[in-house]
């Protein structure tokens, strides 16, 4: 079995269902810790924006399974399951800056 087969087991880069009761901790720990950006045209000057694009490839692509890119490195499994929330940060006192993740 290789790794990529276990990857799932292991990550996974989709909002914990929020119907789930056991799930809401992870759900606040996720949105208020871990979630990327914004960044792109919502916020230009992010620290990751390099050249008018993210360094790091957000806002992913949906995918239906995890695979690895031409590196190596995993594209994780990202379905498109109507999970999301909307994140607010003020990047400048006239500016308040909303991104549905
Ligand atoms: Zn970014």
């Amino acid at each position: 079995m290789y790794l990529i087969d276990h990857i799932d087991e292991l990550i996974s880069t989709e909002l914990a269902d929020l119907d789930d009761p056991k799930s809401k901790r992870l759900y606040d720990i996720v949105i208020k810790n871990i979630i990327h950006g914004p960044c792109g045209h919502f916020n230009p000057a992010c620290v990751c924006m390099v050249e008018g694009k993210c360094s790091k490839e957000f806002p992913k692509a949906f995918s239906t399974q995890t695979d690895t890119n031409i590196d190596g490195y995993p594209r994780y499994m990202r379905r498109n399951n109507g999970r999301h929330f909307i994140k607010e940060v003020n990047v400048t006192d006239q500016n308040n800056i909303k991104s549905k993740i």
